[in-house]
């Protein structure tokens, strides 16, 4: 028998944002790497990953499971020339050389806006820069936007407004020290489950720490409240302004705080007049008295952190939600110490990372504007491009950039490591989109998601425990992310196939005597670029590189040079990253969803994860025992609602909006209110006969986030 070799590779999950340390165990039967002889056999949390301290959920401890067999891998490249043919496979060399070609030939037609890049927070940070650089460095497009745009861009939004930067002032150590934790829009138990067993293990420790759960649904973290208020979907600003109301008046406000360190209070206490706790609560649709107790708890407690998610940020009010809860902080001082805090909860691993390199349609590297001259020229001589190469015009942000393929705007798009004909808000636009395109790229892992069918190209992608390379977790802190096998038949790492297509475009694009941009020989050279973009910047990384990761372990940002370690906790002096010093009040008026229910559309609709499923399921759908928490897609809904319109628990129902439908089978459940419907975002085309849930979801954005409202849209459900 051949011999077998054992490794242990130190890496990270590619699930969640929490970013769990993870040590994967390797074989390597013919005693040396190789793509037939390697395989991942086992996982353990790494005990000395300052994110999970060797704690991994079910779906983590299930990962060597998803990488078992290569049944389902995009093995080699395909092409085809008409949309009439079936793809066939080609060799790397032709499918470079070929995209090369076709996308500088419609930049040359139709100018660099014609071409667009959609990317993804399960990205590497390495991957990232490449695509930002190419798109907007090499063609001189900011059509680059990612699935991030669907997860924290009100987040980023909220954050840069108000503290004048984007990424949280806290860090994973201020669960243990808070005393009171409010929950906004998270259900953190099934989205982020390790870090919610610490936020468990804190309340064992002090008993006297509670948990306030704003939540429409019971979820199971709403369930383990102390306070659970069930407000309206889409009420969140009126709940946080009533309750800075309460605050007001009852003094519980940090005058001192908000006079040394913020702006705006005064304008902001103006709009607040209106908001009494019982005009709150009526909007809200619960009792002022928990109201008026969940400020209460806030306002006196030596602690208060809060906890936010996508109920928050996937809104057309998005950004006000985020605003409206950091106003709680800010005006209570309860920002800058420990254990207290708005803390935004990333959803995918990396959508950290990705914003660091600037890889959206709306910034630059190392958090520059795009609209900023002076952050452009910076971000030009360090690429050595002309000046003025950089466009000024904000880029084709997620929702946008399909729409503009669909209408012939934009004529090509790169699709990379995801799957927006499963996860953008209405998806019958998206494949519209799709079919009008003239040129489809699409870089996957994996064979049977909703969008390879649309792919004129198809690029062979590495995946998890296959790559090289960074992340950054929700609270700032970069992991190594480590190869434990060579990746299967001919599939590559995303920043290789990116860099080498940017290198072929370089060539025909170009100006003569111009410094190449894309010599990278390894992710490691990609890091060191972007660290050195960042220096300077309020996520300073110049003192990190891979030998400091390596030898110090996961460091958080920033980190200058010199400085040893990372920053655990921003504001603590009270100084922010805004010109003055000063954070900023924002006046939020509550306003309605963007979809309000009629008689055609009686209920409102409510998306979310499950515990053990991750996005379009194209990894966790592999695993039979990760079915076993939820078994089948359903519609939730109230008893009473089924009850008035004849239907029974596991009839099939047929979900309907004014933008499409789906067949679903019914699931009973006082979790929702009458009224009030919730269906999972997982399942997708490859499980049910129509493409999910956001066949009927609402495409409408927050103006300033540009984020979809994901979570509410006004259905009817009928017997199918
Ligand atoms: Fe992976 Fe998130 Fe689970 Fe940690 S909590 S093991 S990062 S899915």
């Amino acid at each position: 028998a051949p011999a077998v070799r054992r490794t242990r590779t130190r890496s990270v999950c590619c699930y969640c944002g929490v970013g769990c340390g993870v040590l994967i165990d390797a074989e390597h039967a013919d005693g040396g790497p190789g793509p037939a002889g390697s395989r991942i056999v086992g996982i353990e949390g790494d005990p000395e990953h300052p994110a999970n301290h060797g704690r991994l959920c079910t779906k983590g401890r299930n990962l060597p499971a998803t990488a078992r067999s290569t049944a389902g891998r995009l093995l080699f490249p395909e092409m085809r020339r008409l949309r009439s043919e079936t793809r066939h496979r080609v060799d790397w060399g032709v499918a470079l050389d070929t995209v090369a070609e076709r996308l500088a030939a419609i930049v040359d037609r139709h100018g660099p806006d014609a071409v667009a890049f959609y990317v993804s927070g399960q990205l590497l940070t390495e991957d990232y820069y490449v695509f930002n650089k190419l798109a907007k460095g090499l063609i001189g497009t900011n059509n680059i936007d990612s699935n991030s745009r669907l997860c924290m861009s009100s987040a980023v939004a909220g954050y840069k407004l108000a503290l004048g930067a984007d990424g949280p002032p806290t860090c994973y150590e201020d669960l243990d020290h808070a005393r009171t934790v409010l929950f906004a829009g998270s259900n953190m138990a099934d989205a982020h489950p390790v870090l919610f067993r610490r936020l468990e293990a804190a309340r064992e420790r002090d008993p006297e720490v509670r948990w306030i759960v704003v939540d429409p649904r019971r979820t199971d973290t709403a369930a383990m409240a102390d306070l659970h208020l069930a407000i309206q979907p889409g009420t969140d600003v009126a709940l946080f302004n009533g309750m800075l109301h309460h605050l007001i008046w009852e003094g519980l406000i940090d005058r001192d705080y908000i006079a040394a360190h913020t702006a705006g209070f005064a304008e902001l206490k103006l709009l607040l007049r209106d908001y009494t706790p019982r005009m709150a609560a009526d909007i809200c649709g619960i009792a002022a008295a928990d109201l008026v107790r969940a400020a209460e708890w806030f306002g006196r407690s030596p602690a208060a952190l809060s906890l936010y998610c996508m109920g928050l940020n996937q809104s057309v009010h998005g950004t006000d939600k985020n605003l409206a809860l950091i106003h709680l902080h800010l005006a209570t001082g309860q920002i800058g110490k420990p254990g207290a805090g708005p803390f935004s909860l990333t959803g995918q691993p990396n959508a950290m990372g990705g914003r660091e390199v600037g890889g959206m349609a709306t910034m630059l590297a190392a958090h520059r504007e795009i609209g900023d001259a002076g952050d452009r020229a910076e971000v030009e001589r360090f690429w050595r491009l002309p000046a003025h190469r950089l466009s000024a015009d904000p880029g084709l942000p997620a929702v946008a950039l399909f729409d503009a393929l669909r209408s012939g705007k934009v004529k090509a798009v790169w699709i990379v490591c995801t799957n927006p004909v499963h996860s953008l808000p209405d998806i019958g636009r998206v494949r519209e989109a799709l079919q009008q395109a003239e040129y489809v790229i699409v870089q996957e892992a994996f064979r049977d998601t909703d969008t390879v069918p649309y792919a004129d190209v198809l690029l062979p992608a590495a995946s998890w425990g296959e790559k090289e390379g960074t992340v950054t977790n929700s609270e700032r802190r970069i992991s190594r992310v480590r190869q434990a096998v060579p990746p299967p038949g001919e599939a590559r790492p995303d920043w290789w196939i990116g860099n080498e297509i940017a290198r072929r475009i370089e060539a025909r694009l170009a100006p003569p005597g111009a410094a190449p941009l894309f010599g990278f020989d390894g992710p490691a050279a990609i890091f060191d670029e972007h660290r050195r973009l960042t220096i300077g910047r309020d996520l300073d990384i110049g003192g990190l590189d891979y030998a400091t990761l390596d030898a110090q372990g996961p460091q958080q940002w920033p980190f200058p040079s010199g400085s040893g370690r990372g920053l655990a906790r921003r504001y603590g002096d009270g100084v922010f990253a805004t010109g003055d010093g000063r954070a900023r009040f924002h006046p939020t008026p509550y306003r309605p969803v963007a979809e309000p229910t009629s008689a055609r559309y009686p209920l409102r609709l409510l998306t979310g994860r499950l515990r053990d499923q991750w996005h379009g399921m194209s990894r966790t759908g592999r695993v039979p025992g990760l079915f076993a928490h939820s078994p089948e897609p359903e519609l939730r809904m109230h008893p009473d609602d089924a009850a008035r319109r004849g239907l029974a628990s596991r009839d099939l129902v047929r979900v309907a909006s004014k933008r499409g439908e789906l067949v679903l089978p019914l699931q009973l459940s006082d979790e929702v209110g009458s009224g009030t419907v919730f269906a999972a975002m997982h399942w997708s085309g490859q499980f049910l006969a129509s493409g999910g849930i956001n066949e009927v979801s609402q495409p409408a954005v927050d103006a300033r986030s540009l984020q979809p409202e994901l979570k509410h849209a006004a259905v009817r459900v009928e017997k199918a």
